[in-house]
Order: C-alpha cells, then sequence, then structure tokens
C-alpha cells in the first residue's frame, strides 16, 4: 500500500512547455533534455509524452540504453560524449549522437575499428562557460580532422552558456560572437538551453536545446515560471498523517530548531528527505494546504516534516499537502532553500510513487 506521497506528473503541461519553446525559435530543431531521469520526471514517460521531439538529450550511456529499451526511437544525444573508447561500442549500438568535448574524443573515433559506424557528432566549444569543451582555436582543425573521418556522417558546432539566466549579459553577447567567429555555414549549430531559448533569440541557431523549462521551473530568477507561460510539470503531494497542539515555549523536531510563541497546531506529513524534500530547508518555507500557505516548522526528518497549520480552518488527517506544483512553484521553495529548482525537482527520489496524468 502507497503511503500516499506521490509526484502527479502533469504530461500535458510538458507538451505545453514544449510548444512554449517551439513557438519561441520556430525554425529551430528541438532536442529536448531528459537527463538525470527527466529532472526526476521519469525519462521514459517524459520522452514518450514529447514524440514529436526531434531528439533526447542525455547525460550517460545507462541514460541513452534506458530510452532504447522503452522503444525511444527518436536521435539520442549524449551530451558529455562517451568516456573512453571502450563505450564506443555500445553507443554505436544505440545509435547515439555524440558530444565530442576534448580532441582525445576524435582520437578514438579515428581509431575505432567497428561495422556500420556513422556517427552524428556535436563537437563541443569552450565559448567562457570554462567547463567543458575545445578551446575555440582549435575548433577548426578539429572540424577538419572530423570531416576528413569515413565513419562521420554530420557534424554540429554546440556551445553552453554560463550565464544565459542575466538577461542582456554581456557574457553572453561575447559568448555567440565567439561561437559566431567559429561556425562554418555548413554545419549546423546549438547553443541554447532553456534561458537562451527565452532571452537569447539572436542565438537560436539549427538545434535548440531545452531542458528546465520542460517541466516547467522558471530558468531565470528575474522570471517567474508563470510569467514565462509555463506549466509546472510535478506537484508533489503528501497526506497529513497525524494534527496535534503543542503549547507556547515548546519545540518541534530534531533539534528544537522552532518553538511556538504561542499555543499552536502542527501537521505531520508523510515526506522527508528521504524522499527528496531538501532537509535544510528553513523554518518558514511554503507548504500549500486547502487552498493557504502554511509554514514548514523544525528540522526535516527523514521520512516526515512538520508544518504549522494554526492559521488554518478546517484541516483533517488524510487532507492532502502539496509540497510544490500547481499550486506553489517549486521556484518559491527553492528560493527558501537557497538552491533551484532543477535542483529540487531531480532530487525526488524512487520512494515517491509517480502518478502520470
Ligand atoms: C542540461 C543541459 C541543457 C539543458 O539546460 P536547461 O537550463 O535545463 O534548459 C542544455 N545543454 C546542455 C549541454 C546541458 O548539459
Amino acid at each position: 500500500m502507497s503511503r500516499g506521497t506521490q509526484a502527479i506528473i502533469h504530461l500535458d503541461a510538458v507538451q505545453h512547455n514544449f510548444s512554449v519553446a517551439h513557438s519561441l525559435a520556430p525554425n529551430s530543431k528541438r532536442m529536448a533534455v531528459v537527463k538525470a531521469d527527466g529532472y526526476g520526471h521519469g525519462a521514459q514517460q517524459i520522452s514518450k509524452a514529447l514524440h514529436n521531439s526531434d531528439g533526447f538529450a542525455v547525460a550517460t550511456l545507462a541514460e541513452a540504453e534506458a530510452l532504447h529499451i522503452a522503444g525511444i526511437n527518436q536521435n539520442k544525444l549524449l551530451l558529455e560524449g562517451v568516456a573512453n573508447p571502450d563505450q564506443l561500442q555500445k553507443a554505436n549500438d544505440l545509435n547515439l549522437w555524440l558530444v565530442v568535448h576534448k580532441l582525445e574524443q576524435i582520437d578514438w573515433l579515428t581509431a575505432c575499428s567497428l561495422p556500420n559506424q556513422h556517427w552524428n557528432v556535436w563537437l563541443k566549444v569552450d565559448t567562457g562557460m570554462h567547463r567543458l569543451g575545445l578551446p575555440p582555436n582549435s575548433v577548426p582543425a578539429a572540424l577538419t580532422a572530423l570531416s576528413e573521418l569515413e565513419t562521420v556522417a554530420s557534424v554540429t558546432l554546440m556551445t553552453h552558456f554560463a550565464r544565459a539566466d542575466e538577461i542582456g549579459n554581456a557574457h553572453t553577447q561575447r559568448q555567440i560572437q565567439l561561437f559566431n567567429s567559429l561556425t562554418d555555414k555548413a554545419c549546423e549549430t546549438s547553443l541554447c538551453n532553456s534561458p537562451g531559448i527565452f532571452f537569447w533569440p539572436e542565438a537560436h541557431g539549427s538545434w535548440i536545446r531545452p531542458g528546465i523549462m520542460l517541466y516547467g521551473a522558471s530558468p531565470s530568477a528575474d522570471k517567474t515560471a508563470k510569467e514565462l507561460g509555463l506549466k509546472p510539470a510535478m506537484t508533489l503531494n503528501s497526506p497529513i498523517i497525524d494534527i496535534h497542539q503543542i503549547k507556547a515555549g515548546e519545540s518541534v523536531g530534531y533539534g528544537g530548531r522552532w518553538t511556538a510563541k504561542s499555543d499552536s497546531v502542527i501537521a505531520t506529513l508523510a515526506i522527508g528527505y528521504g524522499d527528496g524534500y531538501p532537509r535544510h530547508a528553513p523554518n518558514n518555507t511554503p507548504v500549500w494546504i486547502n487552498g493557504k500557505i502554511a509554514k514548514l516548522v523544525g528540522t526535516v526528518s527523514m521520512d516526515m516534516l512538520c508544518v504549522d497549520i494554526s492559521n488554518l480552518e478546517e484541516v483533517q488527517c488524510g487532507d492532502i499537502a502539496e509540497l510544490w506544483g500547481a499550486n506553489l512553484p517549486v521556484d518559491e521553495v527553492a528560493k527558501h532553500c537557497g538552491t533551484i529548482g532543477y535542483e529540487l525537482l531531480t532530487r525526488v527520489m524512487p520512494r515517491v510513487e509517480k502518478v502520470y496524468l
């Protein structure tokens, strides 16, 4: 029997958010990013819902294989490429598209003698993120080397933004200029993650790579998801399993991190950090109950957390509280917790039952 703690996944919201990406960049192909199990939403179900996507991007071979086994036949891009030459066999079996972000990976392709290779390569250039990618001055030679490989069917030039969420930021302008100076007209391009899609239309290129926006969270602290026309894809729910009164001066939870100033009513929910709700959520983090916002009190436990419902009327055991979702933006909860919606969504544990609508 389920304890009632559920992540409701609104697939229609995911489809809506995908159409937002498409209408912002109507001339670009779409590489939907479903790494980290679809940002915690279930990569297979998300990919099936986005059957009109031109491809799916994942971070690991195992993620790609899971999509393959689930019968997802669209193009699959391995965002960090292969980690060693031995992985090329599996990548070839799965017909994966490969990011190449260092020259060594070109050497591996050159030396690879598997039958039936036709690699679609996304050559990643570091234009200022300084995490992965070839230095700009080695791009022309890398493009030449790849074009001379018979096993390489196509090359797309890609880069990744460090600060696309900061609207108008000069760093992103410089990244775009540098990228454009390297682009040869023959090859397709891809620059934009979600914030790029919203805020840097001049950089849409041949392929967009929407991630967080598909899941209805905001890619920027400057705009809410609602302002951007996005709909939340996950509603995280948990039932109230106990309601009790405490007296002024009494504390709640491990470490007594919250003490009641007046007599209070406390509701206990069946969710904790063992489900992915952040333990570092501070007192007063919002929780939605029956149309009102109540406040988290005390340290989050592994399986439970407590909420002050003194100001709410008619709350009963069994009522369903929403930790984030349709009524309470994940970004708002994230702000209280000093993190971003991306992290909260991605952390939701397998123990939380997923229900697809
Ligand atoms: C994760 C990732 C994305 C998606 O980024 P969002 O901000 O979630 O849209 C795009 N491109 C690359 C290379 C990524 O690693």
